[in-house]
């Protein structure tokens, strides 16, 4: 039996490659952990797979292991990418042009009809890290409140929860306090929670 690994210092995080996917470039690195006795864990976080990897690891096990992760998130980036929707990415685009300075950033965005209560969704981490979802019943709502849900699943990609600094951010987009008085009286006809739509 080892003994007990010495508590460890945090370790660099260090670039190991580049992968390019279409137009992203995806970023993997590797940070060594004294923790980890065999397994390795990784998540994805915007464009950057962050992997953990056991000290002990060799570099030519390790190479083999990123092979595998790099090939299962390209394919799951591929997947999630033929669901994207052509018509929201031009306007989740243009939204961000004019208002958020081109700065935000995302993976996919589609219509999804499984969506009952929420309105909109972004996902955090894992291999599909930045897919934005909007729910099909608001398709036929008024542009500048679906262009508000979208602005705002886009704007929690730089600020996941809602923070000061998230509505404050959000409310470049103009038509914010508008749209959420909207989707206040569509939740008060529902007897729902605004706060549980979006
Ligand atoms: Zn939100």
């Amino acid at each position: 039996m080892a003994a007990k690994a010495p508590r460890n210092k945090p370790q660099p995080r260090e670039i190991v490659r580049q992968v390019t996917d279409g137009p992203y470039t995806l970023t993997v690195t590797v940070t060594r952990d004294a923790r980890l006795r065999k397994s390795v864990r990784w998540t994805v976080h915007e464009q950057e797979i962050r992997v953990r990897a056991p000290q002990r690891l060799s570099a030519r096990d390790l190479d083999d292991v990123l092979d595998d992760i790099i090939a299962q998130v390209l394919r799951q980036r591929a997947r999630a990418r033929k669901q994207n929707d052509a018509e929201l990415e031009a306007r989740a685009r243009a939204l961000n042009r004019r208002y958020f300075n081109g700065e935000l950033q995302w993976h996919t965005i589609r219509w999804v009809t499984n969506m009952k209560r929420r309105l909109g969704s972004c996902t955090h981490g894992g291999a599909t890290d930045g897919d934005i979802r909007l729910s099909a019943r608001i398709k036929h709502w008024p542009r500048y409140v679906v262009d508000y849900v979208l602005a705002h699943e886009l704007v929690h990609r730089k600020y996941p929860n809602h923070s000061a600094e998230f509505w404050a951010y959000l409310a470049r987009y103009p038509h914010t306090e508008r749209a959420r008085g909207f989707i206040e009286g569509v939740a008060f006809a529902e007897g729902d929670d605004p706060d549980a739509l979006i």
